[in-house]
């Protein structure tokens, strides 16, 4: 099959590209240890701060976000972490804790519900951890944790890290990584901002970086401590995927010209108001519904209940033979969900064509 139009690909991740940035790929090489790599680290660098709304240094990594799911663990859970689960990626969160040999304590919500902060402050005064790990937008679910009050109950607590996946809200919607005091936030570049996969960017607090001093299994290729020091002095850990840098540094470019994170996190949310507004209406009454509720829905990716009788497959498929891209449901609800992923370069205007689409395929 031909690809379809730009404007129509809404997979939750990877996301549409945009064409100056792909062609921004084909510069040449340049010395990943000499000045260009450092002239070019250093301009992304404000950029990117102002993406995770920090001062605190941003971290580059050439892997898939989950390379960085595993820094948090090995450079931020000493012993024991308190996971928080709703969906595919929370789960693999706590996977990563159990794999690299830590105690994990799960905190379950059903699937498309959030970890609430009453939740959280009862589970920390009954159970004794060092970290919790989190997924803010569930892309699995389409829910949006409510970050900035679980942050504030995680401060309660004395010597509790908090290490949060935000692979699909950063610079989708706000997250203030200082503001709200999260100690490891982490992020991929093919979700919200639009980047081709293979990057990693993530932002460790002073909390964090004590704290991963005194872990010694922080493993060497994801550790925190080397990176942090590599980013002081603008320089890669190791050669990184230096075409993936270029597009980096176009794509920051164009956010910066289209108003920066506040204009992005503006737009996804008429996105997602979008969605709502027509599950509200017309696709209310094909028989559309939200999994999350009302107040706990993702900026970046709707997770509609498919009508009675359908299957989230099959309307994918039909999807795709008028031209559209959107996700099916994810592993449990593969069947029983759709998932559009409004994130990226997207604008409400397509938005509403694709679910003019769904609704000519729904018929
Ligand atoms: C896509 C995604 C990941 C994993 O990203 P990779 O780059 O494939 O490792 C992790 N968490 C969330 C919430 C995601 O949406």
């Amino acid at each position: 099959m031909t690809s379809p139009e730009f404007g129509r690909f809404f997979l939750p991740g990877p996301t549409e590209v945009h064409p100056d940035v792909l062609h921004a790929m084909t510069r040449p090489m340049i010395a990943h240890r000499g000045q260009d790599m450092v002239d070019l680290l250093k301009g992304v660098e404000p950029g990117l701060q102002r993406l995770f709304r920090t001062g605190e240094r941003v971290l580059i990594g050439t892997c898939a976000a989950t390379g960085f799911m595993e820094m948090a663990v090995r450079s931020g859970v000493r012993h024991r972490a308190l996971s928080l689960v709703g969906g595919a990626f929370g789960e693999r969160f706590a996977g990563i804790v159990a794999a690299t040999g830590r105690h994990v304590v799960r905190l379950d919500v059903p699937l498309g519900c959030t970890v609430e902060p009453d939740m959280l402050r009862d589970a920390l005064k009954h159970t004794s951890v060092d970290a919790v790990t989190m997924v803010h937008s569930e892309t699995a679910t389409g829910a949006l944790a409510p970050l900035e009050d679980l942050a504030t109950v995680v401060r309660e607590f004395d010597d509790v890290l908090l290490l949060v996946d935000t692979v699909t809200s950063l610079a989708g919607s706000p997250v203030a990584t200082d503001e709200w005091q999260l100690d490891f936030v982490f992020t991929g570049a093919q979700k919200a901002l639009a980047l081709p996969p293979g990057l990693a960017f993530a932002t460790a607090s002073a909390r964090m970086l004590e704290r991963a001093a005194t872990v010694p299994e922080r493993g060497a290729y994801f550790d925190a401590i080397a990176y942090e020091k590599a980013a002081a002095n603008y320089q890669p850990t190791n050669t990184p995927a230096i075409s993936l840098l270029y597009a980096l540094d176009v794509q920051l470019r164009r956010i910066d010209e289209d108003g920066g994170a506040s204009a992005r996190w503006d737009r996804h949310d008429a996105m997602r108001q979008c969605v709502e507004g027509w599950v509200e209406g017309r696709g209310g009454e094909l028989g559309y519904s939200y999994l999350p509720a009302a107040g706990r829905r993702s900026w970046t990716i709707s997770c509609l209940n498919v009508p009675e009788g359908m299957s989230g497959r099959t309307i994918a498929k039909a999807m795709r033979q008028q031209g559209w891209v959107i996700g099916s449901g994810y592993g449990k609800l593969k069947t029983e969900t759709v998932r559009i992923g409004h994130m990226g370069d997207h604008t409400v205007e397509q938005v509403s064509e694709l679910l003019a689409c769904l609704e000519s395929v729904t018929q």
